[in-house]
């Protein structure tokens, strides 16, 4: 099994460098991921309300927990408040619910899924009558001290953010009392955001990298769009460390200091990401990678276009 390294966080605690997606991982599936994942060595879980499988985790977990084969304290489970709970008081309330689902007593880490907030309802993208979807006047700032909240109960040991741009992040950081310890964006071999990784490096903050394979499984791909994982560059790389084109994508993250969180349900591919701590890229592969950004972002959440804290 993969002994993965941790990373240190700025309020002292440790994750692991890689972690698992489980964005379209569907109920009927994703109790079978979760359970492949901790036998292949991944302790690190990235988890939302919004993907409507937490129930389902949760049960993967509590089986796990309860065979002995690990144990609580070394799992790292994150998790996401959603843009219709961005209000103060719904981040508790909407914390708990997670937990309850997950079947945890505390998260490892929960995270703002967005810098904005949509109309507090029951609907994860409420729409008015004119079909449009309605915003939430809520600001993320006043967002954060209810995240501060439930880091000082003890409901998650440690708060983040995810998807702010620069700006937020600089404007966040002269409010908080507590900082977030990471920012999750979207970073893979065609977008690398290089002003949205100084900013976290200049406020200690790890970036964790997510659809780092290219999320190829988008619903809104279409044949045309370039695929990280058929690169002529990085499969000639891979070719040359006798690895995959995956896990020299994720080995490039890693080394640039990010926490990759690459989803897969499928048994072989889950190990295959795994296996990336016995080859090291060097200078110059690491710089013909960085070559090949060219800002493709495959999240743009066009959904929001519009909205006052629309981070693109
Ligand atoms: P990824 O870049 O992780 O790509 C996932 C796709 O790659 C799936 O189709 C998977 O298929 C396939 N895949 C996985 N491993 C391999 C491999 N070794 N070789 C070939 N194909 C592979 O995309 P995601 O968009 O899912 O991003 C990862 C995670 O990041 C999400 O699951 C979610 O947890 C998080 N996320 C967070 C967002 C945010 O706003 N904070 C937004 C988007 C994602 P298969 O399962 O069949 O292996």
């Amino acid at each position: 099994m993969v002994q993965v390294p941790l990373i240190q966080l700025n309020n002292g605690i440790t994750m692991p460098v890689i972690g698992l997606g489980t964005w379209r991982a569907p109920p009927g599936e994703v109790y079978k991921a979760v359970q492949d994942a901790i036998d292949s060595g991944f302790r690190h879980f990235d988890c939302a309300m919004l993907y409507g499988n937490e129930d389902e985790i949760g049960q993967a977990l509590h089986d796990k927990l309860k065979q002995g084969t690990i144990k609580r304290e070394d799992l790292f489970i994150v998790s996401k408040v959603w843009c219709n709970s961005m209000r103060p008081d719904l981040v508790e309330p909407t914390l708990k619910k997670t937990l309850k689902s997950l079947r945890l007593d505390y998260l490892d880490q929960y995270l703002t899924h967005w810098p904005m907030g949509f109309q507090e309802s029951d609907s994860f993208y409420p729409l008015g009558e004119d079909g449009k979807l309605q915003h939430s006047d809520v600001d993320y700032v006043d967002s954060w001290k209810a995240m501060e909240e439930v880091y000082r109960k003890g409901l998650t040991r440690s708060i983040g953010i995810s998807n702010y741009n620069p700006a937020q992040v600089q404007r966040l950081m002269k409010t908080v009392s507590i900082k977030p310890v990471v920012n999750q964006i979207e970073v893979h071999p065609y977008l690398i955001p290089q002003d949205w990784l100084d900013v976290c490096k200049t406020h200690d903050i790890v970036v964790v990298a997510y659809s780092p394979l290219g999320s190829n499984d988008r619903p809104w791909a279409t044949k045309d769009d370039p695929r990280v994982l058929e690169d002529p560059v990085i499969m000639a790389i891979a070719k040359k460390h006798k690895k995959t084109t995956a896990q020299v994508t994720l080995r490039f993250l890693v080394q640039l200091g990010l926490v990759p969180i690459p989803k897969s349900s499928n048994p072989k591919r889950i190990k295959e990401n795994l296996e990336i701590f016995d080859f090291e890229l060097t200078s110059e592969e690491m710089s013909e990678i960085r070559a090949l950004h060219r800002n493709i972002r495959y999240h743009k959440h066009v959904e929001a276009l519009g909205h006052r804290h629309y981070p693109f």
